[in-house]
């Protein structure tokens, strides 16, 4: 009797060798069809064509299964093989962590930005408004070890009679303050004809929320040899910012970092909502720098430290905050921007001060 069981378990196991074999030809087959059908641009899966294998399975059976029961047993094998080729289908993106384990580090005039490297802290006015004020603060904030200076010399505004920006004016202008301070000149870039005069003025080309998905703006800067830094649109998904930032990667430019500047949400206490998983998660999905800019995600002086430490707690890369010398009479967003007494206190509350002090350590040794 034992011997009886042992020779059919035996015939048992071959047969299972036998299905299994099968059964990956079947998937092998079916990942062929499924190539095909995408490069048609055609979904792979096709209803009438699954029931007209399953009545033939059921007209072709002789037991001892019930119909039922090969139906169930055949749809998840249909099932599993089109799982497994959607999985060899899935495009490998180039932001993706998939694609590029390491994390990358975008190096904008010497600072190395991302991975292990001290969070960076991005500070500057709104808008360039004139030679005095730009010099106020770019020698306010280098002294106090800050490496990267933002102020937008083309604003995109709701409003088309109000600031506009002062156009390549202001890039000169925070060029020279930020060549007379040893900064790196961050500014925003809005037409993809102006590339140009952004790369002979800026180190680190700012595509706004607002023209994040301007795919035109993207492949242009995609092909500069300036690192970029994106901005989240108003309402952009996580996977709309990524596939953003991919035109960027696929038009040759690896210097990408992402910036997470609040999303449109129902709320009215704040400008918009800093979506702070959306910072843990591009970190968790890819392999570039983020940036936190807390100035437009709150919309309010008192939640920048706040907004900061938030930042930084889910992994950020740094942060990006408005400095003025007087936000009363700025230009743009007058209620959100710092004046330098409130800079310091901002410094001092969210630790920025010694971590720009480390951040010299390790840039300069002293
Ligand atoms: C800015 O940083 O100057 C700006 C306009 O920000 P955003 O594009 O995030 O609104
Ligand atoms: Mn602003």
């Amino acid at each position: 009797m034992q011997e009886k069981i042992q020779s059919l378990r035996a015939r048992i196991d071959t047969l299972n060798l036998k299905i299994l074999e099968l059964v990956s030809e079947r998937a092998s087959v079916a990942a062929e069809i499924g190539a095909l059908q995408s490069s048609m641009g055609s979904s792979q899966y096709d209803p009438v064509r699954e029931q007209t294998m399953l009545d033939a399975l059921v007209a072709a059976n002789r037991g001892p299964f019930d119909a039922a029961t090969v139906k169930s047993l055949f749809k998840q094998i249909f099932q599993a093989s089109m799982q497994q080729s959607q999985k060899q289908e899935k495009r490998a993106y180039l932001t993706s962590r998939a694609t590029h384990g390491t994390d990358t580090v975008v190096t904008v005039r010497g600072v190395p930005i991302g991975s292990k490297h001290s969070p960076v802290l991005v500070a500057g006015p709104c808008a360039i408004e004139s030679e005095e004020q730009v010099e106020a603060v770019a020698a306010q904030v280098a002294s106090r070890g800050v490496k990267l200076f933002r102020g937008g010399a083309y604003k995109p505004r709701t409003d088309p009679y109000s600031f506009q920006g002062l156009g390549e004016e202001g890039l000169r202008i925070g060029r020279e303050a930020c060549d007379r301070h040893d900064l790196a000149f961050v500014s925003e870039i809005m037409t993809p004809s102006d590339l140009p005069l952004f790369e002979e003025y800026v180190d680190l080309l700012q595509v706004g929320a607002r023209n994040m998905q301007n795919f035109h703006l993207l492949r242009t800067v995609g092909r500069s040899g300036k690192p970029v830094l994106l901005k989240r649109g108003l309402s952009a998904t996580i996977e709309e910012w990524l596939m953003a930032a991919e035109y960027l990667l696929n038009e040759g430019n690896p210097n990408v970092i992402l910036c997470e500047r609040g999303i449109r949400t129902f709320e009215q206490y704040t400008r918009n909502t800093l979506d702070v998983s959306a910072v843990a998660l591009a970190k968790l999905e890819s392999h570039l720098p983020v940036l936190v800019d807390v100035t437009h995600s709150g919309g309010r002086r008192d939640l920048l430290v706040a907004l900061t430490k938030a930042g930084l707690a889910v992994g950020a890369d740094g942060i990006m905050v408005e400095v003025h010398p007087n936000p009363a009479i700025a230009l743009s967003d007058t209620k959100q921007q710092i004046d330098f007494p409130a800079f310091d206190r901002y410094l001092d509350d969210t630790g920025y001060h010694a971590k720009l002090s480390e951040k010299r350590v390790e840039l300069y040794g002293f």
